[in-house]
C-alpha cells in the first residue's frame, strides 16, 4: 500500500507525519519568526529551510511573521531586508504578518488573565524582580502585590496602558508559582512599561508584551500547528502552554525545539554583528566576510547551494559545530557544473615570446565549461606579450617544481608550448620580464613529436587583457569554535586580520571585461569567483567565493 505521507529525514518530519496520522492536525502551518532588529545570517537561513521546506514537503503554509514587540531596537529598515532575503533564498510566505498587529488581542487576553486572578500589576523594581526570583535550588519570594485584587490589577493595568506610569514603575505579571522548579514559572513578567514609538503603532502603546507572552498568542492567533524553535526555548515551553491553556484561544498550536546552527569560525549573534557593522570592523552589511544572507550572496553563494547545505545538514536535537568547509564544499559542487572557466592572472608577470611575429594575434578556441556537455566555447586571443602568474616562475627551481625556469618548456593552456631563454631584472634583482620562444608545431597543446611539459600555465595576452580588482577572503574571525571564547577575552580579539587582500593589478581575459555583478566564474588553477557589485564598466572587481581545494572533501577520505 502507498503511504500517504512522504518519509520522515528528521525528526520533526516525523512529528508532523504522526500528528497528520493521528488526525491531531489535519494541515501543517507553520512559521519564520524573526526579530527585525538586524539582517539574517546563515542561521536564520537554517530555520527559514526548515519552517518553509516542511509546508512545501506537507503541502501547508508558511507565514513570514515578524516578532516585533519591541520598540527599542527594531527598526523598518530591517523588515524590508528581510523580506527580501527570504524571497532570495525561493521562499513564498502564505501570509505576511507583525506581532504588533496583534497588540489589541494581547492586551484582551492580559484582561482575561488578570479576570482569571491569573495575572497582576506588580510595583516591585526589577531589580527586586530579580533578587526574589530565588534560584535554581532556592525558591523565590511572593511580591507583596501578588494578592492585588482583580479590580484593583484591571485599573492598575489600564492606568499602565494609559501612561500613567513611569518606565520601570510597574509591570504585569503572571500569577503562576513562585517555587515552580522551572525558573520561567516563578510568576514571569508579561507587560511592561516603554515609552518608545514602534515601528508600526507609532505611540498607539507604552506597554508592550514580553516575548514569551506574546509568541504563542502570535502562533494561535494566526492558526499555526507547529510551532518551531531553537533549544533555548525548550525551558520554556511549559509558560508557552500554560499561558495558550489560560484564555480563550482559537487555536491550539504546539512548540517544538530543534538545535541551531554553529558555525565554525562564524559568529552569528545579531548584536555582535551589528557591532562588527556599526564600529567599522566590516564594510557593511553586505560584506563578503559576514555570515549575513546579505554578505554570503555578495561573496557568490547561490540559494540553491545554501538550500542544500541546510538540508544536508540536517535537523537535530542537540548542538553541535557545522564545519565552515562544508559550506564552501556545497557551492564549489554547484560551480563546478555551472560556472565558465576562465583564465585570470592575480599576480602578473610579463613574457615576451621573442619568436612569435610582432603585431600578430591569433584567436585560440577555449571550452567555456568541460563539465557542461552543452557548454559553448570562446574566442581567446594570443600575442607575442603575455603574462603568467609570478609565482609560476622560479629561477633557481626546487626538484617537484613543474612549472616555468630557466631553460624549461612548459605548456600554456589552449596555446602553445614555450622554453623560457633569459630572465630580465630590475636594479634591485627582481624579475620583471621573462624572455621566451614558443613551438608553432605544439598549438592546442600538443607537440607532434610526442615531447611531454609537465607543468600547463594560465595566462593573458597583454594588449587584450582587463585589468581588474579580485578580493581574497579568509575567515573573519581566528577561532574554530567562537562560542568558546577565553575568559577575559572579546570576540573583537579573534578578528583575522588577513580577512581580506585585495589584488588591484589582476589581468583576467577581454571576455569578463563588462560581466554582470553576481556573474560566477572558475579562474583556472585559482578558484570561484563572482563579480561584485562595486565593478565598473572595464574594471570589473571580483569576490573570491571558494578556492579550488576542497577540504572538507579531503577530510571526509581521511
Ligand atoms: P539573535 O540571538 O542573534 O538576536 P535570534 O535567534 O534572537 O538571534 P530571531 O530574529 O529571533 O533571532 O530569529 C528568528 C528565527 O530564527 C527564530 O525562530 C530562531 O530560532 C531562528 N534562528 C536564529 N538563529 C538561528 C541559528 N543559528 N540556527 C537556527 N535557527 C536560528
Ligand atoms: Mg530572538
Amino acid at each position: 500500500m502507498e503511504r500517504p505521507h512522504p518519509e520522515a529525514r528528521n525528526f520533526i518530519e516525523q512529528i508532523i507525519i504522526d500528528d497528520l496520522e493521528s488526525g491531531r492536525v489535519d494541515r501543517v502551518a507553520t512559521r519564520f519568526p524573526p526579530e527585525p532588529n538586524g539582517y539574517l545570517h546563515i542561521g536564520h537561513a537554517k530555520s527559514i529551510c526548515l519552517n518553509f521546506g516542511l509546508a512545501e514537503k506537507f503541502g501547508g503554509t508558511c507565514n513570514l511573521r515578524f516578532d516585533d514587540t519591541n520598540p527599542t531596537k527594531e527598526e523598518a529598515e530591517y523588515v524590508e531586508a528581510i523580506k527580501e532575503d527570504v524571497r532570495w533564498l525561493g521562499f513564498n510566505w502564505a501570509n505576511l504578518c507583525f506581532a504588533s498587529d496583534y497588540f489589541d488581542q494581547f492586551y484582551e487576553w492580559a484582561l482575561e488573565l488578570i479576570n482569571a486572578e491569573k495575572a497582576y500589576v506588580d510595583h516591585q523594581s526589577a531589580e527586586e524582580i530579580r533578587l526574589n526570583r530565588g534560584t535554581l535550588t532556592e525558591p523565590g519570594k511572593d511580591s507583596p502585590y501578588r494578592n492585588r485584587s482583580v479590580e484593583e490589577n484591571l485599573e492598575l493595568f489600564e492606568k499602565m496602558k494609559n501612561g500613567e506610569f513611569e518606565e520601570g514603575e510597574c509591570v504585569l505579571r503572571a500569577k503562576i508559582d513562585m517555587s515552580h522548579p522551572n525558573l520561567n514559572m516563578r510568576d514571569p513578567v508579561l507587560y511592561r512599561i516603554l515609552k518608545k514609538s514602534h515601528h508600526n503603532t507609532g505611540d498607539r502603546w507604552c506597554i508592550y508584551p514580553m516575548y514569551d507572552f506574546a509568541h504563542g498568542y502570535e502562533d494561535a492567533i494566526e492558526g499555526i500547528t507547529h510551532s518551531i524553535c531553537t533549544l533555548e526555548f525548550q525551558d520554556h515551553r511549559p509558560l508557552y502552554d500554560w499561558l495558550l491553556d489560560n484564555v480563550s484561544v482559537p487555536h491550539r498550536p504546539r512548540q517544538y525545539e530543534f538545535a541551531r546552527l554553529n558555525l565554525t569560525y562564524t559568529l552569528m549573534s545579531k548584536r555582535k554583528l551589528l557591532e562588527l557593522v556599526n564600529k567599522g570592523y566590516v564594510s557593511g552589511w553586505d560584506d563578503p566576510r559576514m555570515p549575513t544572507i546579505r554578505g554570503i550572496r555578495r561573496r557568490g553563494f547561490t540559494p540553491s547551494s545554501i538550500r542544500r547545505f541546510c538540508e544536508e545538514i540536517g535537523v537535530s536535537k542537540t548542538n553541535s559545530m557545522v564545519d565552515i568547509e562544508f559550506l564552501h564544499h556545497c557551492i564549489r559542487e554547484e560551480l563546478n557544473k555551472t560556472a565558465d572557466r576562465v583564465m585570470a592572472v592575480l599576480r602578473p608577470l610579463k613574457v615576451v615570446i621573442e619568436n612569435y611575429p610582432e603585431g600578430q594575434v591569433e584567436e585560440i578556441d577555449a571550452l567555456n565549461n568541460p563539465e557542461d556537455p552543452n557548454s559553448p566555447w570562446r574566442k581567446v586571443p594570443f600575442s607575442r606579450e603575455i603574462y603568467i602568474e609570478r609565482d609560476d616562475f622560479m629561477e633557481d627551481p626546487p626538484k617537484k617544481f613543474f612549472r616555468l625556469a630557466p631553460g624549461r618548456e612548459v605548456r600554456l593552456k589552449h596555446a602553445y608550448f614555450i622554453t623560457c631563454k633569459e630572465v630580465i631584472k630590475d636594479e634591485k634583482g627582481e624579475v620583471t620580464e621573462l624572455r621566451c620562444v614558443y613551438d608553432p608545431k605544439t598549438r592546442g597543446g600538443d607537440a607532434p613529436d610526442g615531447r611531454k611539459v609537465k607543468g600547463t600555465l594560465h595566462w593573458v595576452s597583454a594588449p587584450h587583457a582587463v585589468k581588474a580588482e579580485v578580493r581574497l577572503y579568509d575567515h573573519l574571525f581566528t577561532l574554530k569554535n567562537m562560542e568558546a571564547i577565553e575568559e577575559g577575552k572579546d570576540y573583537k580579539d579573534y578578528l583575522n586580520p588577513d580577512s581580506l587582500e585585495i589584488l588591484a593589478n589582476v589581468l583576467i581575459e577581454p571576455c569578463m571585461g563588462e560581466a554582470a555583478p553576481y556573474t560566477k566564474v572558475q579562474f583556472l588553477r585559482h578558484g570561484y569567483f563572482c563579480v561584485d557589485p562595486d565593478s565598473e564598466k572595464g574594471r570589473p572587481v571580483f569576490n573570491q567565493i571558494v578556492s579550488l581545494k576542497d577540504t572538507w572533501a579531503k577530510l571526509q577520505k581521511t
